[in-house]
């Protein structure tokens, strides 16, 4: 599963449906949809994409009575075909007038995420907040208390700034929000624990949307509790620099063993596919050596020592062919995602990353003879040449993974 030494944080076990998530159990990848939950085909057709792509819980948004009542018949046709993923509602502002008055509804829930910012104010907000956590307790749900600093307790901050202007060196305004987010979760958890809920009942995030803001964050909250923690960058934005926050953000935490589950919450391209969220998600943990998910293919940038665009093809065409048969590959060949692959552009690096790799081919460059060394196990196997470079080297490609993951 790993080929690192992270040390993890110790953290509680919590059951969601079927996953485990904290304890020993692998880092689990999470998602939310973006349709309207009320509508049933279109959300179930949703969370069939997010788990087809690998979401391991999905998360959908439960904002009026529609939506909650929703639920079962979306988990009905989940059933039908197969699909037991663990379905987490997400409740902001009238959690609590949902989740009492619809409690038959609710049940079919596998968690509930409260946003302590959102649950009300003043006496309200206690006693809103004590109704959610009484159906958890009563269907015996986990919760997820899920802080975000675009709606952190107003009430709390506005506390926290008082007190600090009375310091003789106040903080600076990021401290104090960062603080009141730590303070916001971890107060909210130990109030559902006064109430009844386990602790084994509860998983905490504390969301930012900025990278070196977000790390401090967890590094802080992941020494003064044992609550499985949830990673995500919020609001990471589109793109390219939505993955590569998402990236940035988690990466030094991931490493340093905070995080037991994460989400990348990238903003879905106009016709776009809302499962890109789970596939960067999985290459996060991928290039962490975390997890593995599907074969490894390293492929250097090209230059000017490459002759023709054949080597982008040719990488490109290996990456597209291990995607399209990923999925027969996964039933009969178990391990194959551990699988390590080279393409390079030229002789300079060419040899050394294929040996690297479990199977390598290095094209020629400019000037080179045309011909393609393929490296197998680190060495040097056969020279192709020719007009079907690729699909000779598929068909070895092929061949190595029947041999070895059979
Ligand atoms: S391996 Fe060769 S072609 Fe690729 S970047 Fe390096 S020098 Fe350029």
């Amino acid at each position: 599963m790993s080929d690192n030494n992270i040390n993890r944080r110790k953290s509680n076990e919590v059951c969601i449906g079927d996953v485990k998530v904290g304890g020993n159990n692998p880092i689990v990848i999470q998602s939310m949809t973006d349709t309207n939950t009320s509508e049933i085909d279109k959300t179930t057709n949703q969370i069939v994409e997010l788990f087809n792509a690998g979401s391991e819980i999905i998360r959908v948004t439960v904002n009026d009575s529609e939506a909650i009542k929703a639920v079962p018949y979306i988990k009905e046709k989940l059933n039908k075909l197969d699909i037991n993923v663990p379905i987490v509602g997400d409740f902001h502002f009238n959690g609590h007038i949902l989740l009492t008055k619809y409690s038959n509804d609710a049940k079919y829930l596998d968690k509930f995420r409260i946003n302590p910012g959102n649950v009300g104010k003043q006496n309200k907000k206690d006693k809103n907040f004590s109704s959610m956590i009484e159906v958890a307790c009563d269907l015996d749900k986990p919760i997820r208390i899920g802080v975000n600093w675009g709606s952190l307790d107003q009430e709390l901050l506005a506390e926290k700034l008082d007190a600090n202007n009375l310091l003789k060196t106040p903080k600076l305004l990021d401290e104090v929000i960062c603080e009141t987010v730590i303070d916001s979760a971890l107060a909210s958890s130990k109030f559902a624990e006064s109430i009844g809920l386990k602790k084994n009942k509860i998983i905490i995030s504390c969301k930012l949307s900025k990278v070196n803001l977000l790390i401090d964050v967890y590094q802080k909250i992941s020494k003064l509790c044992d609550y499985p923690l949830h990673l995500g960058l919020t609001e990471a934005g589109s793109n390219e620099r939505g993955i590569v926050y998402s990236a940035c953000a988690l990466g030094p935490l991931l490493l340093n063993g905070i995080g037991d589950t994460i989400r990348v919450s990238l903003t879905t391209d106009i016709n776009g596919r809302r499962s890109k969220e789970v596939d960067v998600a999985k290459l996060i943990l991928q290039s962490l050596g975390i997890r593995y998910f599907l074969p490894d293919v390293t492929s250097c940038p090209g230059c000017g020592r490459t002759s023709s665009d054949y080597f982008q093809k040719l990488a490109f065409d290996i990456d597209n062919y291990i995607k399209d048969n990923m999925p027969s590959w996964k039933q009969n060949y178990p391990g194959v995602e551990n699988l390590k692959i080279s393409v390079m552009g030229c002789v300079v690096n060419g040899p050394g990353e294929s040996k690297h790799a479990d199977i390598g081919i290095s094209l020629p460059g400019r000037g080179e003879n045309p011909i393609a060394p393929v490296y197998i196990d680190g060495k040097k196997e056969i020279t192709l040449e020719g007009n079907d470079i690729s699909g000779d080297f598929k068909k070895i490609l092929n061949d190595y993974i029947k041999k070895k993951y059979n």
